[in-house]
């Protein structure tokens, strides 16, 4: 017979649920309550369907903060470029990239929560790439700003 969880007969329950329910790593909450890894892995089946709640909830409240967001980054930066202020364009852009970046890890969270696996590897790949893009941009941004000056 199975043994009776240990994480839904602790006193530390709510705190676990909540932190988990949240999305925080198994590892951190298990050094957090001073818990086995394996019992909080256990646990997290008996909260799984409050968790994928609260993480689709969370998920789809972000989804549209993150469009507004890119909505007004997009203008800002549409503004700056037809002011030709280079620093504005760029300040812009930077930020949809960190959006961009806090998108692919929420997809990865949305993954993650489905198929029971972390999906590093993409959040990884993403970030290298709007790394290279944010490159290749202030490159360009700073040859025209050089090409522009007459000093
Ligand atoms: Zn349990």
């Amino acid at each position: 017979m199975s043994k009776p969880c240990s994480i839904c007969n602790s006193r530390d329950r709510a705190a676990i649920d909540e932190r988990m329910i949240r999305g925080e790593a198994v590892a951190a909450v298990a050094r957090a309550f001073d818990k086995s890894e394996s019992a909080l892995r256990r646990h997290r089946e008996h909260i799984a369907k409050a968790v994928a709640l609260v993480q689709q909830d969370h998920a789809s409240n972000l989804k549209v903060e993150i469009e507004e967001l890119k909505a007004e980054l997009t203008r800002i930066q549409a503004e700056g470029k037809a002011d030709g202020d280079w620093k504005r364009e760029l300040a812009a852009f930077d930020r949809r990239l960190r959006l961009l970046e806090l998108q692919a890890r929420t997809s990865g969270e949305m993954k993650d929560q489905s198929t029971g696996t972390t999906n590093v590897l993409n959040i990884n790949l993403d970030e290298r790439t709007a790394r290279k893009m944010a490159e290749t941009f202030i490159a360009r941004a700073r040859l025209k700003a050089a090409g522009g000056a007459h000093d």
